[in-house]
């Protein structure tokens, strides 16, 4: 049987979808359509104090408005608590998660390194066992060795887990399922076979590497698409006071979103229609045209 491609689009309901969000739907869209594969839609509101009320409908509505379509059902990782549990409980059999009991100031008292995501680097105090404290947090055990994967855009990746982020964690303290746990699990479960999501996720990678290994998931290939910046530099995001994308712009913005993965769009397709934009790009799509940085300003409108 043939293996179909799979890709995904992830969006967390925090608010609505900017021109940021719309080049990682775009490019991972356009990547599994030209190989005839499956595109999917995730919802990632596993971190519910963060979910906006509404905004993951608004998001699905814009999605549809820009013309994408999505195969299967929305998956929606508020509803997947079950999956994460035994994913957790297969790694506490193995011994590879062990509870936590240090609180966040303990933490930053006993490290002095600074982790790769902006915290300090758990330091193993309870890699041992937690002395008999209550335990606050799971956290998995990540080895010495470096973890490295060949990215599709921004070439070699390579993190030495134990220093450069340290025991992670799997359950959060507030008793959430922390979002490397979640993404894992569920790109194994939808049988993604190709992440190509914005490159602030590239330092995140090799510790969903390193959990695929430890749950014996497969792991997909990845392209980490340039992330769109404002003049200051910042990711477009809702902290950023990024603009909601408008639905009755879809075409232009399509548009922009083409030429900012390097594709060669005419700009008169900015005046038609959306189904004329996809109609080119379906046809025209050129991976290989993507540029590799990190991130690039993003257009004006
Ligand atoms: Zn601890």
């Amino acid at each position: 049987m043939q293996k179909i491609e799979r890709g995904r689009f992830a969006p967390s309901p925090t608010g609505p979808l900017h021109f940021g969000s719309l080049v990682a739907a775009v490019g991972s869209y356009l990547e599994a359509r030209r190989q005839g594969g499956e595109w999917l839609v995730r919802m990632e509101d596993v971190d519910l104090p963060r979910n906006v009320p509404g905004a993951a409908d608004d998001i699905l509505r814009t999605l549809e408005a820009f013309g994408f379509q999505w195969d299967g059902p929305v998956l929606y990782q508020s509803t997947r608590g079950e999956a994460y549990r035994a994913a957790l409980e297969a790694l506490k059999s193995t011994g590879m998660a062990y509870g936590c009991a240090c609180s966040r100031k303990e933490i930053a008292e006993a490290s002095s390194v600074a982790a790769i995501d902006g915290g300090m680097v758990y330091p193993g105090i309870c890699r041992a066992g937690a002395g008999g404290r209550p335990i606050r947090a799971w956290r998995l055990r990540v080895g010495n060795e470096v973890v490295a994967f060949e990215d599709r855009l921004q070439g070699r990746v390579a993190q030495c887990l134990a220093r450069d982020v340290g025991d992670f964690v799997l359950l959060r303290a507030d008793g959430l399922y922390a979002y490397q746990l979640a993404v894992t699990v569920d790109d194994e479960f939808q049988q993604i076979s190709q992440i190509v999501r914005g490159a602030d996720l590239l330092d995140s990678t090799p510790r969903q590497i390193w959990l695929q290994r430890c749950l014996g998931y497969r792991t997909p290939t990845y392209a980490h698409l340039p992330v769109a910046v404002n003049p200051a530099g910042e990711k477009l995001s809702k902290q950023t006071r990024a603009e909601p994308l408008r639905t009755e712009r879809a075409a232009a913005q399509l548009v922009r979103a083409l030429a900012f993965l390097g594709q060669a769009v005419p700009e008169a397709l900015a005046r038609s229609s959306v189904v004329e934009v996809w109609s080119w790009a379906e046809a025209h799509w050129s991976f290989t045209a993507i540029p590799h940085q990190r991130t690039i300003s993003a257009p004006r409108f």
